[in-house]
């Protein structure tokens, strides 16, 4: 009710701005911009500026003398990411009819230099042919491409905005112009960039006057950061593109460290208010596996127990993220402790992402603890009613000392019987609720309120230091950057498809050494139908026309889980030389015989999956080999490295990144860039907010210096109670109550 009224005090105020008017009021309102101030905060996706727009030909250079691997990682932003933008007059709107039903518009622009490019338009394409007209002076954003024929530059459906003659004037005195980002419903409003910007223009100063700076002086200082006023101020109508870098920065700035605070605060929450078990490092069942290891553990695994162990017996609970990459040896760690807690009396609970892997931890579990007389117990989904009754009392009554599991773990019903240590396996799999839920169930399994478990997550995708930092922000961070000993770095090469043969020859070499090989092909297909028939196909024909004489088994997403864990398990025991797969095996699996990873349409295949899917061979002190296999057309730009095709620059750049480094952290910092974060991570996942300024990707130095700033400061002011802290207290008070307090829900 209270709510409905403010919106509408605020539409009226709008709209009697000049050139708003009631229905502009309400496009507004789509954007999220209810009351005057907002405008200014809509801030422009952009600026024209001749002194730093390059010219048409400049580019046309640019992008034909790119080269898609020298520029290699660290550039790859350029052409896959950012947007161009330049200005031309437009010379030419044609539009081109195939067939029926396809319709193309054609704009031709040139710009004093006397480059020319051809802007296209697929979709819409009326809308351009009737709005845009000879003669119209455009500024053009996009990221253009270069035919390599004609040397023509090409944009594909770039975002278009027409200078009238005034902008002209401005454009060519030298004066930077803010473009904004005209949405749907703007568009529908009849908003454009320039109406929007002589609004803004109009209410500025007045409106500037209301904003109160939330960063205290002794940090606007120290960071030499423009203050709110100017910096918002700056954004939109910018002296000069060095002022425009400045107040990014600082909106940026101020962005992040609120969050950070947040998670300084809510860290220092946990670490005052929680208390969990104290549990005892002496533990001779601990002792006595890690004595019966047939390896010795390597230092990082000795570093991170050792972390670990000061965090259980410090009486708060332990929130620590393990990141190691795949094969780094993390589940013995997990072991270990587990085997402590448990020589201190509690429950522990491992839980994993998969049936497959549940299992495969629950067989490892067996096998280690043989003898121990630890009593182990699988949960998971579709257990038989009586096997899963009996499963739930015997956690109930503490008989079992490890449940292992799957999201089936998290069922409100189970009740565990002081449940003081939980590991999560591939936590990126789970999204922080599932983390909160399963301590909550750990709660409750203690007669004394307020216990929380000690919890160790594990992580093997390699997220990029600053993204963990952010994502993870309320986690304590050990890392295994060490590989075991006795590694051999897998040997990675891109073949194409007509070189198969030649693969399927080596395949047959190393299976005559004993070996076994997973061959793994992506799925397209959306219907569960369609993909059971891929899968058995691409199955039949390597199974009866190329290894006839050799055991294949197959594996895919359509198969009961049971099914799964005996083809699985066949694969282990060597009852197969060939496991033909789909991407089912991502996750975890551990096959220290498996010495060939043969991946089909790897073009098809994410880089963070291909790290994964590369990490299932190469565990033990065998030489392995990963062979990623694509089509013949991509061969050219593996020698001359460029094609015009966005996705098939990306296609090449992974598989090139793939061939030149093993490093997970390079990879996931690659794969950020080509993705964004919100992709690498799934933004609901992560429990991240959506940033407005900040890029994850991009601002490691800002999100690192905001941070430390943010920590050390709630460590001198826990509560912000400093009168010159009094603006940030404010603020997070008003965050808290506009429900963007991102922490509080757990
Ligand atoms: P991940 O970190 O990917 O979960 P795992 O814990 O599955 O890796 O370990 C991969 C393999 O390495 C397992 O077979 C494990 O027994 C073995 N392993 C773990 N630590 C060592 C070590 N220090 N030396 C040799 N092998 C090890
Ligand atoms: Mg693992």
């Amino acid at each position: 009710m209270n709510e409905s009224k403010t919106v509408k005090a605020d539409l009226s105020k709008l709209q009697f701005i000049k050139g708003i008017g009631p229905q502009r009021a309400a496009a507004l309102n789509k954007e999220g911009i209810f009351e005057p101030a907002g405008l200014l905060f809509y801030f422009p996706r952009g600026y024209i500026d001749r002194n730093t727009i390059t010219t048409i030909r400049a580019l046309a250079v640019k992008l034909r003398q790119e080269n898609l691997f020298e520029d290699d990682a660290e550039n790859n932003s350029y052409f896959l990411r950012s947007e161009i933008t330049v200005v031309g007059k437009v010379i030419d709107i044609k539009d081109h009819r195939f067939g029926k039903n396809r319709k193309m518009a054609k704009i031709t622009v040139s710009d004093t230099s006397g480059g020319k490019a051809d802007l296209i338009f697929w979709s819409y394409s009326d809308y351009y042919i009737n709005n845009f007209h000879i003669g119209d002076l455009l500024s053009v954003s996009g990221s253009p491409e270069v035919n390599n024929f004609s040397g023509r530059v090409i944009f594909n459906q770039p975002e278009l905005e027409r200078l009238d003659e005034n902008d002209e004037q401005l454009y060519s005195s030298g004066q930077i112009i803010p473009v904004y980002r005209i949405t749907q419903a703007l568009k529908s409003a009849h908003f454009n960039s320039r109406q929007l910007r002589g609004i803004i223009h109009r209410i500025i100063d007045e409106e500037i006057n209301r904003l109160e700076e939330i960063l205290p002086d002794y940090i606007l200082e120290y960071f030499k950061l423009p203050d709110l006023k100017s910096s918002v101020k700056s954004l939109h109508f910018p002296e000069s593109p060095e002022e425009i870098e400045k107040s990014k920065r600082r909106m940026k700035f101020s962005e992040i460290f609120m969050f950070e605070l947040n998670v300084a605060l809510r860290r220092r929450g946990i670490k005052m208010s929680e208390h969990s078990v104290v549990i005892q490092q002496k533990s001779p069942r601990a002792r006595t596996l890690y004595e019966s290891l047939p390896f010795e553990l390597t230092g990082d695994q000795k570093k991170v127990l050792r972390e670990i162990s000061e965090d259980m017996k410090s009486g708060k609970p332990m929130n620590r993220l393990l990141q190691g990459d795949v094969g780094s040896g993390k589940t013995i760690v997990a072991i270990l402790t587990m085997l402590v807690a448990i020589d201190s009396g509690f429950q522990t609970a491992f839980m994993a992402p998969t049936e497959l892997l549940a299992e495969q931890h629950y067989s490892s579990l067996m096998s280690y603890l043989e003898d121990t007389g630890i009593n182990i117990i699988q949960l998971v989904g579709g257990q038989r009613a009586k096997m899963r009754r009996n499963i739930l009392s015997s956690i109930a009554s503490g008989e079992a000392n490890i449940i292992v599991g799957t999201h089936a773990m998290f069922e409100s019903e189970i009740q565990y019987n002081k449940l003081g240590f939980v590991v999560i396996d591939e936590q990126h799999r789970f999204g922080v609720a599932q983390r909160a839920t399963l301590k909550v169930l750990a709660e409750k399994s203690f007669d004394e309120k307020g216990i929380s478990p000690h919890i160790l997550v594990m992580s093997a995708t390699p997220i990029p230091r600053t993204l963990s930092m952010t994502v993870y922000g309320d986690l304590d961070v050990s890392i295994i950057n060490e590989m075991p000993k006795n590694r051999k770095p897998i040997k990675t090469s891109v073949v194409f498809e007509s070189q198969l043969e030649a693969c399927y020859k080596f395949i047959r070499k190393q299976i005559g050494e004993g070996r076994q090989v997973f061959i793994v092909y992506p799925l397209v297909e959306k219907s569960e139908k369609l993909e059971l028939k891929a899968a058995t196909e691409h199955y039949e024909r390597l199974s009866k026309e190329v290894f006839p004489d050799l055991k294949c088994g197959l594996l895919h997403g359509q198969m009961f889980w049971y099914e799964k864990d005996e083809t699985m398990k066949a694969f282990l025991n060597k009852g197969y030389n060939i496991l033909v797969a789909t991407t089912v095996i991502e996750v975890g699996i551990d096959i220290p015989n498996a010495t060939v990873m043969l991946i089909e349409n790897a073009e098809r295949f994410g880089l963070s999956q291909l790290h994964q899917l590369r990490g299932r061979v190469g565990r033990s002190d065998i030489q392995s080999h990963c062979i990623l296999v694509t089509h013949d057309k991509y061969r050219k730009y593996f020698m001359r490295g460029s094609s015009s095709d966005l996705e098939e620059k990306a296609a090449v750049l992974r598989l090139k990144t793939m061939q030149d480094t093993t490093d997970g952290f390079r990879i996931a910092e690659v794969d950020l860039k080509l993705r964004g974060p919100g992709d690498v991570l799934g933004t609901q996942q992560s429990g991240l907010p959506p940033f407005k300024f900040i890029d994850l990707a991009r601002d490691g130095d800002i999100i690192t210096s905001a941070r430390k700033s943010a920590f050390s400061i709630i460590e001198r002011d826990p509560h912000l109670r400093a009168v010159e802290n009094q603006s940030l207290r404010k603020e997070l008070v008003k965050q808290i109550k506009g429900g963007s307090n991102y922490f509080d829900i757990a």
